[in-house]
């Protein structure tokens, strides 16, 4: 029984295991680390995810679903043909297939695992996630801040090297920027910022806009497979441009080619919002744990968009520092997911190093103010405390005879209630009680995993009402039960060749986006592809998945 680790991402997912006292890439049955977070509904109806489902974002958009992390813990729905799933339930696919692919990997069960999640993860976003594994059918005790995840991975590489870092993880879909402080193999988080809606995509997007802009393309006539195609061709340009001082794009919509040639310094003339938005958590977090980049042991950056060379400049720009780019951005946040999965498993080469964690938003309750006559927050938990912390506060009676008192949780930094996040609500009835008398205290406790519990104590303090301010987004037993059974009745394509089915849509993608003439010889070398698939034998079956791959690569990057 094996305890893994895992990179939850919006944009990809991967495993890792710490094993033979060094932590170890877990590959899937592609024989790839990374997996697309994407789910998709093939033609006969079964359930897809990774590779097989991305291709398909393009060719079949309406049954295909992506960047779901990021409305993780609300109550979006994806409609995936006739079928809706939440976030949590998308999600709970991912991790199935992740799982599965381990354990084909690895030779054995997987018992539990470790996931990352963006430090900026609400409560719910936290809860959603647990009870994602859940549904997965995996244990998952302990989730760990992506951020911390990233500078375990980075320490484990140095030594665990005494001084502060920053650590800048910029992704698909979140960026996150930490301090923290490593000494004598413990390290302590200092500070978090982040935002959890800025990410590659808005890169993509911003080259999105400027090609049909150029292109003189009206987004509205666009039919949703046209705009994937775009969405698509946009991307690739953008990581083109991470190696290449240049890149033209191009797309045929009916026939007709559009094109546009592109660099990084136009790059960043159509991103500059995007590049603006990049410093505000970075310098939000040196001012929270006051400190100066000079301070600096470090800057590690992490997540896909730090590759960008635009991103790497940028960021050495405003912080006067050059990031440092030794480790690999792609892997680092499940490297340390795996490193902890390592200390939680007792390694005993593990066995100096500690990890603490911080709360990183303050907590508290929205309060009567008699002076001002309106709501204001009353703060309990400061944000990046360490956890697990627990405070209590005291709140006294607004009016006469009063017998009752409402606590509105919120989250947030804002005085106004309204602007935070609103976590849950409690109510108590209290000994009647006059103007300005005790009347009830609040503890707030925040545990290990970032999830919260509140206590609250009426004047007589003898009872205690606790609410776990989860109650209204964890899902009871019952509900957990039936949502499991529906996604255990989806048909996972599971017997099927992965291979196979990777290679097929990836050329009827191809296929898409191709000339005419292009797309008539793609089309009789699929008819091919699929007849030795059906009739040929196992040499056959593999020689031509060899020839056929080569053949999309030579037709796609030529
Ligand atoms: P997440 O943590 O959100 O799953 P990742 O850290 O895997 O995301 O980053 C995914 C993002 O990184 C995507 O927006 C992708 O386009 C971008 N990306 C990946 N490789 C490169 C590259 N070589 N150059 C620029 N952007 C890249
Ligand atoms: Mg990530």
């Amino acid at each position: 029984m094996a305890i893994i680790g895992i990179d939850l991402g919006t944009t990809n997912s991967l495993a890792t295991i710490y094993k033979d006292d060094r932590v170890q890439l877990i590959r899937n049955t592609l024989g790839k680390a990374l997996t697309p977070s994407v789910v998709g509904i093939d033609d006969e109806g079964n359930v897809i995810v990774g590779d097989v489902a991305k291709e398909r974002l393009v060719t079949h958009p309406d049954l295909t679903a992506a960047e779901f992390k990021r409305t993780m813990g609300t109550d979006r729905e994806y409609s995936l043909g006739d079928k809706k799933f939440s976030s949590q339930q998308l999600s709970s696919i991912v991790l199935r297939k992740i799982v599965a692919d381990a354990k084909e990997f690895l030779g054995e069960e997987i018992e539990e695992a470790v996931i990352s999640v963006p430090a900026y993860f609400n409560d719910k976003m936290r809860i959603a996630t647990k009870q994602a594994a859940e549904l997965a059918g995996i244990k998952c005790e302990r989730l760990i801040n992506e951020p911390s995840a990233a500078a375990l991975a980075y320490l484990h590489e140095h030594e665990w090297k005494d001084g502060t870092y920053m650590v800048v993880d910029f992704g698909g879909g979140t960026l996150d920027v930490s301090i923290i402080d490593s000494f004598d193999s413990v390290m302590e988080i200092i500070a978090v910022a982040g935002n959890n809606q800025l990410g590659g995509k808005d890169f993509n997007e911003a080259i999105y806009k400027h090609f049909c802009a150029t292109n003189n393309l009206s987004e509205a006539a666009l039919t949703s497979e046209e705009r994937a195609i775009i969405y698509r061709m946009a991307e690739t340009t953008k990581i083109a441009l991470s190696t290449n001082p240049m890149a033209v794009m191009s797309v045929v919509l009916n026939d007709q080619k559009y094109s546009i040639a592109l660099d990084n310094n136009e790059l960043i003339k159509i991103s500059h919002d995007v590049f603006e938005k990049i410093y505000e958590p970075i310098r939000k977090v040196l001012k929270d744990s006051r400190l100066r980049p000079g301070d600096l042991e470090a800057i590690v950056l992490v997540g896909g968009s730090c590759k960008m060379p635009t991103v790497i400049s940028y960021i050495e720009k405003v912080t006067g520092i050059k990031p440092c780019t030794d480790i690999d951005p792609d892997t680092a946040i499940g490297f340390g997911a795996g490193i902890y999965s390592g200390i939680k498993s007792k390694n005993a080469k593990l066995k100096e190093v500690v990890m603490t964690d911080i709360c990183p938003f303050s907590l508290g309750t929205s309060m009567f103010d008699m002076k001002t006559d309106e709501h204001i927050m009353s703060f309990i938990i400061e944000r990046n405390s360490m956890l697990p912390c627990s405070n209590i506060r005291d709140y006294y009676a607004i009016k006469n005879n009063q017998t009752s008192v409402t606590f509105d949780i919120f989250q947030g930094e804002s005085i106004i209630p309204e602007n935070n996040i609103k976590l849950g609500s409690i109510t108590i009835k209290c000994p009647s009680t006059k103007k300005n008398d005790f009347i009830a205290s609040a503890r707030l406790t925040y545990d290990i995993n970032g999830i919260l519990i509140v206590d609250i104590t009426n004047a007589d303090k003898e009872t205690t009402t606790r609410m776990l301010l989860d109650n209204n987004v964890r899902l009871s037993p019952k509900d957990m039960e039936r949502i499991k059974a529906k996604l255990d009745q989806l048909r996972f394509n599971e017997e099927k060749d992965e291979e196979e089915e990777h290679l097929i849509s990836r050329a009827e993608r191809i296929i898409e986006e191709a000339l005419s003439y292009e797309r008539e010889m793609l089309i009789i070398a699929l008819r091919d592809f699929k007849a030795t698939m059906k009739y040929g034998n196992t040499v056959e079956k593999r020689k031509v998945k060899e020839q056929f791959s080569e053949f999309l690569d030579r037709n796609e990057f030529e």
